[in-house]
């Protein structure tokens, strides 16, 4: 296996951290060993009236703590090691942010930018066939993740509730708020990273107000994190999608450049903007980086031309342990993942205590809670940090993984 696999990657920092909490060979053996994987293939009728077979995963990591919970991804490049590596994620996530649930990820390989309207459908409908005894309320809760949307998430919801022959919503989150979706869910995920930048800016004499950003991926998190911006005060002078990025040191105007990335497909060409690219980007002299698209986009080959003061990790995995390493040794400091993206699992767990017990709540309660949990976390996290003199990331596996272990101690499972 190289360096490159991710989940090699993943048994590396548990490795890590095992030997910090002084953990005892068998439980780092378990920790790197995920519970449960499904490995599913199936067929979808395509628009032409021909068959073609896809293939798909879930990966429950580990429920010590809770149901497992964790996105699905339809990406052509998914691979068992990377659905493994961010269930694991998954597992570490649920635990810092204290939501009683474990970790858990699924996969598509499929291209869904190829696929209609009428074959997304099928195929997400497919695959929950394919899936469906082993996930539910009470034991595995999918979500949306990358080009994955409250629509196929929706179709999935039915598809479930016809096998199973009653309701049961809560088998899913990300649902569109009419079939039991939360207020507060679209945009959780970048708005849970807006309240811990807030904190970490405070910690490092960083005045929002006159801050600048650059937010790299637009996709569901970049582009609300880019949106949201304005409202927690700061510029946002950068962003770019997988065509490239345009930069303006005064400031984009967000909600023309997403109505405009709407119609063209591209951030690209935006007028009153300079086109750059993802590498351009990452290196601009900001106040902070928000890498919100795909794993590895900072790593051993770019992390000494990164140019921000902090490093705001809205993506799953954007760093490398290598760039990690570099920028910690630059003095920059790396929100950690499972700590910055973590609002969209945590407005998935609110909803799936609304489900649960059938209620709603407005927009304003799901928010108001989301900034307790997030803040409160991030200053967990800080505080181990500064005290242990080690970085965001070492201080959030140390207390996620704490909490995953003593639950499986007083299980009596180790
Ligand atoms: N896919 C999101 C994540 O990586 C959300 C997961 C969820 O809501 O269960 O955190």
């Amino acid at each position: 296996m190289t360096n490159d696999n991710p989940f090699e990657m993943v048994k590396q920092q548990i490795s890590a951290c095992s030997e910090y909490l002084h953990l005892p060979q068998n439980v780092e053996e378990y920790l790197k060993t995920p519970m449960r994987e499904i490995h599913v293939a199936f067929p979808v009728r395509m628009d032409d009236g021909s068959f073609k077979v896809f293939q798909g995963y879930r990966v429950q990591y580990n429920n010590a703590l809770g149901p497992t919970k964790g996105g699905i991804r339809f990406h052509p490049g998914e691979t068992i090691d990377t659905i493994r590596s961010l269930a694991a994620l998954m597992t570490w996530k649920c635990s810092l942010l204290d939501l009683p649930l474990g970790g858990g990820k699924g996969g598509v390989i499929c291209n869904p930018k190829e696929l209609s309207a009428g074959e997304l459908e099928r195929l997400s409908r497919a695959y929950i066939r394919a899936i469906y005894k082993v996930i539910g309320p009470d034991c595995d809760v999918p979500a949306p993740d990358v080009y994955t949307t409250p629509q196929i998430m929706a179709w999935m919801m039915d598809e479930y509730c016809t096998l199973v022959g009653h309701n049961a919503c809560g088998v899913i989150t990300g649902k569109p708020v009419v079939l039991g979706g939360s207020e507060g869910r679209g945009d959780a995920t970048a708005r849970g990273g807006w309240f811990v930048i807030r904190e970490a800016a405070k910690d490092n004499n960083i005045d929002l107000a006159k801050a600048k950003i650059a937010v790299q991926g637009f996709g569901n998190a970049g582009s609300h994190a880019a949106t949201l911006g304005k409202s927690f005060g700061c510029t946002i002078v950068a962003v770019s999608d997988s065509h490239g990025g345009v930069y303006n040191e005064n400031g984009l105007d967000i909600p023309t450049l997403v109505a405009y990335k709407q119609k063209t497909g591209s951030v690209r060409d935006f007028p009153g903007a300079k086109n750059i690219t993802n590498e351009e980007l990452l290196e601009l002299k900001v106040d902070i980086l928000v890498p919100a698209a795909l794993e590895n986009a900072i790593n051993a080959s770019n992390a000494d031309k990164v140019g921000a003061k902090i490093v705001a990790e809205l993506a799953n995995g954007p760093v490398s342990p290598e760039a990690d390493a570099i920028l910690f040794a630059k003095k920059i400091p790396v929100i950690p993942d499972f700590l910055c993206n973590s609002g969209g699992v945590t407005v998935s767990y609110f909803e799936m205590v609304q489900n649960f017990s059938l209620d709603r709540w407005d927009e304003e309660s799901v928010r108001a809670r989301l900034e307790r949990k997030m803040t409160k976390a991030y200053h967990e996290v800080y505080a181990v940090a500064q005290e242990h003199s080690i970085s965001l990331r070492e201080a959030a596996y140390t207390l996620a993984m704490k909490r995953v272990v003593d639950a499986m101690k007083l299980r009596g499972w180790v």
